[in-house]
């Protein structure tokens, strides 16, 4: 069973897609509007997200956008316009795959799993990460470096995890707001700088002298194994 929000104005394919999904066992939230959809996005922590692209109050793919600021669940996107800007577009903003209407229930299906077979493999939550030195545990939210146990606040956790879940690339602070603080509008880049200061002061590390954390000026943070740690059994 998956927690699909269905975002739908057209009460007719509503109404036929949520009925087919649940009988499939599916839990399916349907609602209407953009704004009603970002609402349940935050309120009902969906599992996947089936959106339609023509809504009647915000369009589809701003909703999206808004939707990619706070969350990383799965986004199936729901067409009428097969034209590939639109569809490039939705990629680009975020979304896992499309499906074009008119579509049937069997085809939709076969995307959704598709889409969480493929998602699952980098949200596996609650997996433990081993990184040279660095071993952190989820599910007990603890970490360890080189053997020790690290004394992390929550918020500190939260960025390492945040951070050591996709090594090498950059991440930018907006992201890491949106991600660690659940605040993807408001400035706080100073928020991230002094938990990112504490947090390479407990991994003995600092900013001019870089182990982990690698500030990339002017764009965000990557985090990185250092090559002597990695070369260590
Ligand atoms: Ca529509």
């Amino acid at each position: 069973m998956t927690r699909i929000l269905l975002v739908e104005d057209d009460p007719g394919i509503r109404t036929a897609l949520g009925r087919g999904l649940g009988e499939q066992g599916h839990a399916v939230t349907s609602v209407s509007t953009g704004m009603a959809a970002l609402e349940a996005c935050l309120s009902s922590e969906p599992e996947m997200v089936l959106l339609d692209l023509g809504l009647p109050d915000v369009p589809g793919l701003q909703v999206l956008g808004m939707m990619r600021a706070v969350s990383r669940v799965p986004v199936l996107v729901i067409t009428a316009q097969d034209d590939d800007r639109t569809l490039v577009e939705a990629l680009d903003s975020g979304a896992d795959d499309y499906v074009v209407k008119p579509f049937g229930l069997e085809h939709v299906s076969a995307r959704i799993r598709a889409v969480l077979r493929r998602t699952s493999v980098d949200a596996d939550a609650g997996h433990d990460l081993v990184l040279g030195g660095l071993a952190i545990r989820p599910r007990s939210r603890t970490a360890t470096l080189d053997g020790r146990p690290l004394d992390l606040s929550r918020r500190e956790f939260d960025l390492l995890l945040a951070l050591a879940s996709r090594p090498g690339e950059v991440v930018t602070k907006r992201e890491l707001l949106a991600e660690v603080w659940q605040q993807p509008y408001g400035g706080g880049d100073r928020t991230v700088d002094v938990h990112l200061s504490w947090l390479r002061r407990k991994l003995g590390e600092t900013a001019s002298s870089p182990c982990y954390l690698h500030t990339v000026r002017g764009v965000g943070v990557r985090f990185e194994v250092p090559p002597r740690a990695a070369a260590t059994p």
